[in-house]
């Protein structure tokens, strides 16, 4: 396992569509171990593989408290195949984007669809933070990240915060 280094704003590759992951090789394996170990690190609750670089259509989740034990999951192609039209609102972080916090509104229940590492396929239907963490790290597959969803004012307001960061540390 090694610890990657996680993409930030606004940096363009976290934009990329990400191409289906298909057959489980050793490769994927590492990756998804390398995926868990720097949401770990982080911390973080969720990972998708292009956040460390990996245009792959893979996700790592572990919604376990800091008193609890480890819960990873690992999703391999993972999809939305339903969501409620009843909607919530949830406050929200991403690595991509530190520190900073904000309240998003998304369906309030989806069904998922995804792969193990096994090959197994796993259906099921999730709400609250599942549902929530499940939405924001399959949009990342998309390039889509939740900062999408504020009002013009607020999303224009962090994109010119860490643009002045990145020219700062001269990325
Ligand atoms: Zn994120």
């Amino acid at each position: 396992m090694a610890l990657r280094d996680i993409l930030t704003l606004p940096d363009p590759r976290l934009r990329l569509v990400s191409k289906p992951v298909g057959a489980v090789t050793d490769d994927i394996r590492r990756l998804s171990d390398d995926m868990l170990e720097t949401m770990y690190a982080a911390p973080g609750i969720g990972l998708a593989a292009i956040q460390i670089g990996e245009p792959l259509r893979l996700v790592v989740i572990d919604l376990a408290k800091k008193d609890e034990e480890r819960r990873p999951i690992v999703l391999v192609d993972p999809e939305i195949t339903w969501s409620s039209e009843e909607r919530r609102v949830h406050e929200e972080g991403c690595l991509s984007i530190p520190e900073y916090y904000e309240e998003v509104e998304r369906p309030d229940r989806v069904r998922y669809r995804y792969r193990t590492l096994a090959g197994e396929v796993v259906e099921g239907e999730a709400d609250g933070m599942l549902a929530t963490c499940l939405q924001h790290e399959i949009d990342h597959l998309n390039g889509t990240m939740f900062i999408d969803y504020l009002s013009r004012l607020k999303r224009s307001r962090v994109l010119r915060k860490f643009e002045k960061a990145a020219r700062r540390e001269g990325a």
